[in-house]
Order: C-alpha cells, then structure tokens, then sequence
C-alpha cells in the first residue's frame, strides 16, 4: 500500500511529511466522536498547508477513482468525518493560518483548520467577538463548523455558523477553486452558494479558506439557575421566555440524568434532586439585571423550586462550566454503568419549535420508559434543540437494538412534533434515512441534482447526508 502510485504522486507534490501511512495514525484517523457508525481505514491521511496543496490532492485521488474524506479535528458526532476502506484522508490541521482581522470591515479571514477557540481568543484581543460556540470550540476547528453549520451556546441569540460565514475558497471534486460569497457588509450578488456549502458535511467540496463576520464583544453578562420538578415545567418555561419577548443570551437545559453524571464526573454543587436545571443568561449591559430579574419571573410561574442568580462572573463560568462538562460526563456515566469498555452514548440532536419543547421532553422521558434505556437530555433549550443522550451496552444485542428503537423513536417524535432531525450536529451517517423522511422524495432529489453537479463521480465524503 505504501507503495501506490497514488500515495507517489501525494509525497511529490505535498513532501514525505504531509503524506501519513504510519497504521497507527490511520486507525486515529478512522473516524468521529460519534458512537456506533461504519468506519473504515484510509489507504493514506494527507495534511496539505496550502489550497494549492489541496488542489493536488483532490486532483491525485481523482485520477485514481479514490475518495476523498475531509477531515478538521474529527469531534463530529454524526460520523461525517468517518473514513471509507482505502480513501485519502484530508486533514485539514495543518491549515490553521488566521489571515486577516479587520475591525474596520469587522471580519477575519482564516484557513479551515484554525481552531474555533483560537479564532475567538485572536479576535478579543481587538474587542471582537465570533459568536458561534460549539460546546467542541477548544478543538473543533472553523472548517469543521462552517461544514457541520455548528451550533452553541450563544446561538439562542446570536445565530448558528451561517449567520457569520460571509464567503468561502472550495476546491471542487473537479479540483478547480471556486470562490463565493463576499467581504462587505451587504451583497446579493448570484445564487448564495456560500449557504449551500455551509452544512454540506465534506460532501460538495473542501473548505480552504472562511471569510467570517464578526461582532463588537458583548456586554458582561449576569447569569441565573431556575431549578424544576419536571423537564417538562422547565420547557413551558422556556417558551414563555420566548413568548414574552425575551432575548436570554444563553438558555440551556440539563436534566437530572446530567446533573447526576456531572456531580460524579467534578463535584461542584450541583441540585442533583432537581428534574431539571435551566441555565440562562443575559449580556444586556444596563438593562442586564431587569432582563434577568424578568427570566426569573417567567421560570418562578412556570414552577421552579428555587432560582438563584450567579453572584459573580466567577461563579457564572462555574456554571458554564458545568454545562460544558455534560458530554464527557455522561461518556463516564455510560462506561460506569456497563464495565469493560461496553457503556455506548448515542448522542441524538433533535430540535423542535420552542412551543413543543415541553412536549419532546415529556416524549423523551416516555420512550425511555418504553425502550428500558437510560436517556439523559441536555442541550439549547432556547432553540428548541435538545440532545437526548442514549446509554447502551455495546457488548449486548438486545440493549443495543433497544438504543435503536429508542433513537427512531425520538427522531419520530421530532418530527411530529414538526421539528428536524438534527439542529446542529449534521445528517453525516447517523442520520440519512431521517434526513430522507424529512425533506421527502422531491428533496432528496433536488439534493441529489446538486451533489451530482458538483461532484459526478461522487467521490467527495462518500455515503455521507444522502
Ligand atoms: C464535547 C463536544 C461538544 C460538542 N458541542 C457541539 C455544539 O455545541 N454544537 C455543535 O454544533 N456541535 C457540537 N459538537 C459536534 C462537533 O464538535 C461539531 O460538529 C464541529 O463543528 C465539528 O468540527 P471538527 O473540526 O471536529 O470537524 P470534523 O468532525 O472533523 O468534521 C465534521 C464534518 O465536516 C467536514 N469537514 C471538516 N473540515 C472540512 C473542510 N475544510 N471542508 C469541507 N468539509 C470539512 C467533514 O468531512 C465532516 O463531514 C460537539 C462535539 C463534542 C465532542
């Protein structure tokens, strides 16, 4: 294998050190951090620093028939970064030039690989912000966002990736370079191709270069836990909160399934008698302290036990810290319930108009009784966009086809309920039959005429989204 003509032709023109066969590193670049999807093993990772590197790669593979998977830092939970059997892997770490910060025109312009947290911290220090926040900003990188159209934290009211991606470089399958979008604070020029390569998931062509906007930094905010003997009473909160015009810069959910795993994971006080926590907060400077004392109200009536604000900014980032920790606390919660390197996390992401929050959650807790699985929920409360995370035993068929059940059954109820079956995470393998389900054979037609107008021979991500 290390000997392929292809793998030749990608060391001649990216040098031996940006060519990887080592079997180590192929099997680290197998797949994402989602539980339980196909992967397989690429015959070859690349790690090109230029776009004209890319283009070489793209190219090379193409003569080849092989496919091509783009790949940021491989924290996807819907196994969109997953590899094929002998594909070239395009890493995209050693892409992480930020270019540009322009405070004038407020935009940065970065290669795909710079890492979100990296971007945030460049552009502070010129009292800039970028909003979007996926709870993976320390190591997701910008490309993998503007792929997967990450969410986060501020989303509920700030806007998701695309609101901010002004313009992209891709390098097509056919390995030309196309260039959309713009720099300027207003353009309406052609079709907006630069939204339909947001959230296509490594599948219509390489992200090489983002032009993003950016704000002036927020206000400091104040920051408030409302704690509910029920999800659901803490989803009619969440809806009030929107009927009545309030604009919380935070509104997170956890349930008492997190709260537990968290308190095990890093003691730090947390209710753990509660049902569920709401976490909300509010960055709107003078009228920040009314804007919080009105959310307290609206959880008060819809039958919180107790709300309390944050007293300082320190105890504020404790609690966001906690919502921080839900993922990797409930990765410990699921290896402690089943022993020997079996305990699965499923970790679905189903968003729903807010006034049917409480309805998902009661819906939620439902078919984790039906299925006999455990189910804990957590997530962006103020979209409507909740993550019910499925525990399973790997080792065990029957837990792991009542995790299934239990997946479809939640996706069935989303999109009841008249949501989507994914609000941030992506379609990648995880989800293409609910995908299917959801845009309906008109859709996934009209999709499939634009994959295959960019890429004919289907060579870029392969059965991945359609
Ligand atoms: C602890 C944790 C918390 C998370 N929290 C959130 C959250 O709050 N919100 C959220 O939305 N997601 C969240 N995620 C999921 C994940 O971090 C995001 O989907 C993220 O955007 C993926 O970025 P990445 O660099 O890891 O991309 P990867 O996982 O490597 O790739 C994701 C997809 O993007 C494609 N891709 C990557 N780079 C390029 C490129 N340059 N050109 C074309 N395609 C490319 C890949 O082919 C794949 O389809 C979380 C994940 C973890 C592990």
């Amino acid at each position: 294998m290390a000997g392929s003509p292809l793998i030749d032709d990608l060391r001649a023109a990216l040098g031996e050190s940006a060519v990887l066969t080592d079997p180590d590193l192929l099997r680290m670049h197998e797949r994402d951090e989602a539980d339980l999807c196909a992967a397989g093993t690429p015959l070859v990772v690349t790690r090109p620093h230029s776009t004209e590197e890319v283009v070489a790669v793209v190219r090379a593979a193409g003569r080849y028939g092989v496919p091509v998977v783009p790949q940021g830092a491989r924290t996807g939970l819907a196994g969109a970064a997953n590899a094929v059997d002998g594909a070239v892997v395009l890493s995209t770490v050693a892409m992480d030039e930020i270019r540009e910060i322009d405070p004038v025109s407020r935009i940065a312009v970065v290669q795909p690989g710079v890492v979100n947290a990296t971007l945030a911290a460049a552009v502070a220090k010129q009292g800039l912000w970028y909003p979007p926040d996926p709870g993976s900003w320390e190591s997701s990188t910008i490309g993998g966002n503007v792929a997967t159209n990450a969410g986060g934290m501020c989303c509920v009211k700030y806007g998701v990736t695309t609101e901010y991606v002004l313009g992209l470089e891709v390098v097509l399958a056919s390995g030309e370079v196309l260039r959309t979008g713009r720099r300027t604070a207003k353009g309406v020029a052609g079709y907006d191709l630069t939204r339909l390569f947001v959230g296509s998931e490594g599948t219509l062509g390489v992200v090489t270069e983002v032009t993003v906007a950016l704000r002036p930094a927020p206000a400091e905010s104040l920051t408030l836990v409302a704690v509910f003997p029920s999800t659901a009473a803490a989803g009619t909160a969440v809806a009030e909160i929107a009927a009545r015009g309030l604009s919380p810069s935070l509104l997170e959910l956890l349930d008492q399934t997190h709260l537990r795993a968290i308190e095990a994971y890093q003691p730090m006080g947390l209710r753990t008698d509660a049902q569920a926590l709401l976490l909300a907060a509010a960055d709107t400077g003078t009228r920040a302290a009314d804007d919080l004392a009105a959310l307290a109200e609206v959880c008060e009536s819809a039958g919180a036990d107790e709300v309390y604000a944050a007293t300082d900014a320190v105890e504020a980032a404790a609690l966001l810290q906690a919502r921080r920790l839900a993922h990797p606390a409930m990765e410990k919660f699921a290896a402690d319930a089943y022993p020997g390197g079996n305990g699965g996390l499923v970790i679905d992401d189903v968003a729903v108009p807010r006034g049917a929050l409480a309805a998902l959650l009661d819906g939620v807790a439902r078919i984790a009784a039906e299925c006999e699985v455990p189910i804990g929920v957590v997530g962006h409360a103020g979209d409507g966009n909740m993550h019910p995370n499925i525990v399973v035993d790997r080792a065990d068929p029957a837990s792991l086809e009542r995790g299934r059940r239990a997946f479809d059954e939640i996706m069935k109820l989303g999109l009841d309920l008249g949501g989507t079956c994914t609000g941030e995470h992506g379609v990648g393998l995880l989800k293409r039959d609910w995908l299917a389900r959801e845009i309906g054979p008109v859709g996934v037609r009209v999709q499939q005429a634009i994959k295959a107008a960019l890429d004919p021979t289907g060579m870029l991500n392969p059965g991945k989204v359609l």
